[in-house]
């Protein structure tokens, strides 16, 4: 198959690009968003894989050393501690509201997200599937309880290092997914069962690298499905895009709603 890039679709204005996709939403019987950092990004939260961002400052914390080490449960802590302001101050934008106003109008049936920011939550979104988990809690290891993350943030900045649980003095963690450590199951199945059986994949703001965005668009799109990228970079199955969109996806996703007279 050809390669397709962005400057295959120059006869393609950017109209009738998101007019496009507005009729596929329309089309489509059960449509689903893939989400990215890049959706996030518009609300000032750093893609953190990329230059500038927390991951190039920091060496990421893996699970094992997490549960192994005191000084990188430290490290950790640390890290979280200093994007936690920004991270729960942020606002979604209006790519998050373009989804929620797809999702309350019938036209997708959810979001699959790479995202642990609660942004689309905050649009309205009703089924986000995330499969790194949140930042919007926090976890004991040992006995499951569930703590505030603003909580723990207040003991942090009062001076501990290493949250423990105040029930089983446990170790408290984001109920983010670190390096290392296992997807969240149920999340992931039913993920998988959507991407089986959509008919449309919009994947937006992944640079789909990281397992499992690499695959469930490949798995939509290997069983029929459109699939339409918007991302302001590349991406390995850019080739198989029926849509390919480097443009702002906030304006983007706006224009297509206005298409489809929801805007
Ligand atoms: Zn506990």
């Amino acid at each position: 198959m050809a390669k397709k890039t962005a400057t295959n679709y120059t006869n393609y204005t950017k109209t009738t690009m998101t007019d496009t996709i507005a009729s596929y939403l329309t089309e489509a019987r059960k449509a689903v968003a893939f989400t990215g950092a890049g959706i996030s990004t518009e609300s000032g939260i750093p893609d953190f894989r990329s230059p500038g961002g927390v991951w190039s400052k920091y060496q990421p914390v893996l699970y094992q050393d997490f549960l192994a080490s005191e000084s990188a449960r430290k490290r950790y802590w640390l890290m979280k501690k200093e994007g936690y302001r920004e991270l729960r101050g942020a606002k979604p934008n209006a790519g998050h509201l373009a989804l929620a106003t797809l999702e309350a109008a019938g036209k997708l049936v959810a979001v699959i997200t790479q995202n642990i920011d609660g942004l689309h939550q905050d649009a309205g979104s009703r089924r986000v599937l995330e499969l790194h988990g949140t930042s919007r809690s926090c976890v004991c290891l040992k006995c499951d309880a569930r703590f505030d993350p603003d909580l723990i943030q207040e003991r942090l900045e009062a001076g501990v290092e290493v949250p423990r649980c105040d029930k089983c003095n446990g170790f408290v963690k984001s109920a983010t997914i670190s390096f290392g450590q296992a997807l969240p199951e149920h999340v992931l199945t039913q993920a998988i069962e959507l991407c089986v059986q959509t008919d449309l994949v919009l994947a937006i703001g992944s640079s789909l690298v990281v397992e499992p965005a690499a695959s469930l668009p490949l798995q939509a799109k290997q069983n029929g499905a459109r699939l339409v990228i918007i991302n302001k970079t590349e991406t390995p199955l850019d080739y198989l895009a029926d849509i390919l969109v480097r443009e702002p996806i906030g304006a983007t996703l706006t224009k297509v709603i206005k298409h489809l007279g929801l805007a």
